[in-house]
């Protein structure tokens, strides 16, 4: 930490804040300039002692934090990009992914036509929820363990990896037995709680961004995953928060450009909801390839008029093979680039 102190603050004050940081582990080294002085608080951060109450001093103008709060997760602890198995399927280090499927799990029906569609279409990947976050009580809540029954027989006949979500640490072992990827929904994200419990349970994790959380807070979430035994993150820009309402969510591309220069996980954009509309899925699957992600998730649906969330943005699973070639040039551009 560096304690940066507000122009002529006399000696004694300084002293004063000197002997504040020693009393609480750091080693206090003074650095006098023309008219600031600072102290550069030398120590290990994992003591806990916060020195954040320089803050409230009057004669301190800034207290800045030269450790980064996520040290797993980034390049320093890491320097080369890491890649993650899914299953057999490696997303990261060059390798990229297109992982598709439904919002939600609704049949068994439903889960066999967008699997073989996909698999069609090239695609190793299968998402679907079997446990839906929705804003609304009244709104389908997915098929719970049903939905997860259905997921393992399908993953079995099409051999075929699968990301579902988790909402809670009550279903980590249930959820865990079924998926090769357990994914941390946006509404999740800042939920540690239920991140160290998914950090436990032997499974690649898909970590969403938060709609209103930072970059640091995001890549802070995925810390703790890495500290509480999950090395294998993958990190998901599905859009933001912001004053913006042509799109459901903004697509912060520049966060995974962002997230890709500090940490080596490997990043992929979810454009379906950032879209929320069909139409859109493509355009910001482009940019997402074209920014450097390792992968995007994509919803799509045998029927998405007849889906029962998410309707508008699932593109129509007897399509999804269009939507690949039209994405493969620029995938093929960014491989050679
Ligand atoms: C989803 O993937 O269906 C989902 C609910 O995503 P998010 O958490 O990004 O809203
Ligand atoms: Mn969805």
């Amino acid at each position: 930490m560096i304690i940066v102190f507000k122009p002529h603050t006399p000696e004694d004050k300084i002293n004063e804040v000197s002997k504040m940081i020693e009393h609480l582990g750091y080693e206090p080294r003074v650095i006098k300039g023309v008219e600031h002085t600072v102290i550069g608080a030398v120590g290990d951060e994992k003591i806990h002692r916060s020195l954040e109450i320089f803050k409230s001093f009057p004669c301190v103008a800034d207290v800045i934090p030269i450790q980064k709060r996520y040290k797993l997760a980034s390049r320093e602890y890491h320097e080369s990009d890491s890649f993650v198995m899914i299953g057999k399927e490696k997303i990261g280090a060059g390798n990229f992914q297109v992982i598709a499927g439904p919002c939600a799990v609704e049949s068994r029906e439903q889960m066999r036509q967008a699997a073989k569609d996909i698999y069609a279409a090239g695609v190793r990947i299968l998402r679907g929820g079997a446990y839906k976050p929705r804003t609304s009580p009244y709104d389908f809540q997915g098929l719970g363990e049903e939905g997860l029954q259905i997921l393992k027989e399908i993953k079995e006949e099409f051999n075929m990896p699968v990301i579902t979500e988790i909402l809670g640490v009550t279903h980590v072992k249930q959820v865990a037995e079924v998926a090769d990827c357990l994914q941390i929904g946006a509404r999740n994200c800042q939920n540690y709680h239920l991140l160290e419990h998914v950090a436990n349970a032997g499974r690649p994790v898909l970590l969403k961004r938060g709609m209103a959380s930072t970059v640091e807070e995001w890549l802070s979430a995925a810390e703790y995953l890495i500290v509480h035994g999950c090395p294998n993150v993958i990190l998901c820009e599905r859009g933001i928060r912001t004053f913006e309402t042509a799109t459901r969510s903004t697509l912060d591309l520049g966060a995974v450009a962002v997230a890709k220069r500090e940490t080596h996980l490997p990043v992929i954009v979810d454009p379906s909801h950032a879209a929320g509309k069909v139409d859109l899925v493509l355009p910001l699957s482009r940019a997402a390839v074209a920014v450097g992600a390792d992968g995007i998730i994509v919803e799509t649906h045998p029927d998405p008029v007849n889906a029962t969330s998410d309707a508008a943005q699932q593109i129509p699973s007897g399509k999804f093979g269009e939507f690949i070639k039209s994405l493969t040039p620029i995938i093929e551009a960014m491989r050679k680039a």
